[in-house]
Formats: C-alpha cells, structure tokens, sequence
C-alpha cells in the first residue's frame, strides 16, 4: 500500500506549491494543547496556531464538546428560509462585541472580503477602491486586486483584476508627510472610491508590518469626509491577537464594514463573517451573496464556543505574557548579521531577514528544536496559541538559532 507521503506527492496540492511540493509534506497524526505529533513519532511546539487560527490550542475538551453536540442535531442546513441557533447566537455576539449589528456568514476569509467588496459597491455604486500597499486580503479575486501589488503576485493575473487605488505601505511610526500624501491621494479619487480597505495595525502575509493606528483614525476621518466606506480585514488581527479585541480598538475607531476569520471557530472549521452598521445594511437591501455551506451549524456551534472560551480565559494577561516573552527571547537574533529587523505585537513576534530565506533549511533548524514554524520570503515568524506558556522560549530559541544560521547581509 502506497505510504501517505507519496500519495501526497502524487496527487495534492498544497499552498503556494506545485504538485509534487518542492519539500516534505510532513504528516500529523495528531494535536493536542500547543503540540503537533508527527506519523513519525517527533513533536513539535506549534508556533504557527495554524496560521493564526487556534488560539485555544488543539483537541480542546469544550470546542469538541460543541462539535459533538452539534452533529447530534443536524450537520447542516440550508441557509436560504431556514435559520437555527448557533448561527443566530453567533451573530448575536458578533454584533455585542463589534457595534456592527448585521452579520453576513461566509464560509472562508477571501470570500467574507468578497463580500465586504459586494458591500460597499452595492451601497455606493461605485466599484473602485482604495488600499495600501504591503496588503494581504485572500487569494479570490476580488481579494487578489487588493493585496499588495508586487508580492501579491498581480502579474500572474494582469488583465483579470480591477485596477484599484494603491497608497504606500504605512510607516511604523506616525509621519505627517505620509498622512498629507494619503489624504491628497484619497481626495483624488473620492468621486470613484467605494471604501477603503486595509489590515487594521498589523499587515499580515503581505509581509508583517506593523503601523501607527493614528493613521487608522485618519483613514475614518477621510472616509467620514469623503463618504467612502472603511473595511476593516481583522480576519488576521481579530479576537485579541495584537494585545486588544480587534486591530481597530488600537485606534478607537469602528469601520463601517468588518470581515473576521481565522480564530473565529478557534482553528476548527472554516469560518467568516463580514459585519456592516445599520446603515450600510439598509443601503444595500438585497446583497447578492448566498453560500451553499453558509452559517454551517457545525462551524457557527464551535465558533459560539470558541468565542466563550475566549471571553473566559484571561486572554490580555497572556497575550501579554507572550508579547513580553517574544521581545526577550528575540532580542538575541535582532544581532544576527542576515536579520534586519525584530519586531513584536501582541501575540505576534516577527524576524525580517535582508535575504529571502532558505524555508527547507529553516524548517529543518527549528524542527530540530521541536518547533514548527513556516517561515516565508524574508519572514520568520510565530504567533501562537494563546494557551503556550512556557513552550514559547522553545520557539523564540528555535527562531534564533535559525536567525543565527541565516548567512551575513
Ligand atoms: N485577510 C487576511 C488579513 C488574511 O490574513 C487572510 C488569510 N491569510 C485572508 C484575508 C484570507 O482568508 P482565507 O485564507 O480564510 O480565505
């Protein structure tokens, strides 16, 4: 019998790979807590939280409580004429702990920002937008148009996507001149600008920037000026990631349109949602959207939990804990002469290398130190579960021994 390995060279894709992968697939057979054990037998302090999504850990007791309760009932159902509790439920905390009344259930993060998009031309009837660039939205292509324009791979797909409006990446700090140059460029365009659309704070796969909220409040304030809508993507930032509930607490300001993900299900299922306020909402009437998998009983019933999990632990305390822990543990590789910057948020520790790392050889450094990272471009980064504790110094000791072995700028 074919071993799980070459079936999975043989037929499987896998992100941003070709089939076969250039490297191992690795096999997990199970997780638990903060650990992915390996068919191999090896474990492994995830570092990753599947890309920012189980920020409670795996094979936690209560979320597979809620999934089994669940299947008891119904697995699913249509959406359409029907509706059931956990999805209402769910909307009903959304909408508590956002502002943002009305909840639209999509079933990934590009197509919620799909939706955030549907949005905003509906209520405005205009279908441009405005962005900045170092962005990173989801891979349909609504979402591909307004990643960043360079590593967002627009060539693979010139003539497909709408041309939108690119302002420069956000510096780290606040800088007028910046801010003058996003108002003239916002002013420009206002006639045919739908809404803006950024990462509240942290830009994520578009290259892990983090910028000032200051100019978070200015986009609202341009927006508000300009009557253009802001969309805030915290599919990445959501649910206390930065060290606050949402990117856009950092900056005190609601948008008028929210798409969340990721830790939305606590890394269980595929979930979205995009929010809008009343107003939107009653602008639009009819929105043109409606998925066969929306509001799944499953992932809505696991989400509803995940989110009381959150509401219970003490997640600032430890999103803090881990901010403190990543700035000590990589203070060390900000010296490595390949490393051009360290830099910490909340729950997210981030080293820039001047070169684009050799990801096979990173990983093969960190797994030798129990640790599994996944590294991309000139990025080696974590942001862990919540629930880490002490195996975070595993992580920032693997991440500078990897940083050590980078070659000199
Ligand atoms: N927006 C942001 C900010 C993201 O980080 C991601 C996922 N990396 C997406 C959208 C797309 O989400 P999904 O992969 O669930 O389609």
């Amino acid at each position: 019998m074919s071993s799980v390995t070459d079936l999975d060279r043989e037929h499987v894709w896998h992100p941003y790979a070709p089939v076969p992968a250039r490297g191992p697939a690795h096999v997990v057979s199970r997780a638990e807590g903060v650990r992915l054990t390996l068919a191999d037998g090896r474990e492994l302090v995830d570092g990753m939280s599947s890309w920012w999504a189980a920020i409670h850990g795996y094979n936690h007791p209560r979320l597979n409580q809620a999934l089994r309760d669940q299947v008891e009932d119904m697995a699913h159902v249509m959406f359409g004429g029907l509706t059931h509790e956990p999805a209402v439920r769910l909307a009903h905390t959304l909408a508590t702990m956002t502002g943002l009344p009305k909840v639209f259930f999509a079933d990934s993060g590009s197509v919620a920002v799909e939706v955030a998009i549907k949005m905003a031309f509906q209520f405005t009837g205009r279908s441009r937008l405005l962005t900045v660039r170092g962005g990173y939205h989801g891979d349909t292509f609504g979402a591909m148009a307004v990643c960043d324009p360079v590593n967002g791979m627009h060539h693979l797909f010139s003539g497909a996507l709408p041309e939108h409006v690119f302002a420069d990446r956000p510096p780290a700090g606040f800088d007028e001149d910046y801010a003058a140059r996003l108002e003239a460029l916002v002013a420009a365009h206002a006639h045919e600008l739908a809404a803006i659309i950024v990462e509240p704070v942290v830009q994520g796969a578009g290259g892990m920037h983090f910028y000032h909220p200051a100019y978070l409040r200015r986009l609202r304030e341009l927006a508000d000026e300009h009557n253009v809508l802001l969309i805030a993507d915290e599919i990445a930032t959501g649910f206390g990631r930065t060290g606050e509930l949402f990117g856009c607490d950092h900056a005190g300001v609601r948008p008028d349109i929210m798409c969340l993900g990721k830790a939305l299900t606590g890394g269980y299922l595929s979930l979205a949602a995009t929010l809008c306020t009343e107003r939107v909402a009653a602008g639009i009437g009819v929105l043109m959207h409606g998925p066969t998998f929306m509001a799944n009983p499953l992932a809505t019933a696991v989400a509803g939990a995940s989110l009381e999990l959150l509401r219970e632990r003490p997640w600032r305390e430890e999103v803090g804990r881990i901010e403190a822990g990543l700035v000590a543990g990589l203070a060390e590789a900000a010296e490595a002469p390949g490393v051009r910057d360290v830099r910490v948020l909340g729950a997210i520790g981030v080293i820039e290398t001047h070169d684009p790392v050799d990801v096979l050889k990173i990983q093969d450094i960190v797994m030798e130190h129990g640790v599994w990272l996944r590294p991309f471009n000139r990025l080696i980064y974590t942001m862990p579960p919540y629930s880490i504790g002490d195996d975070l110094q595993r992580v920032t000791t693997a991440m500078t021994a990897a940083a050590r072995a980078l070659g000199p700028a």
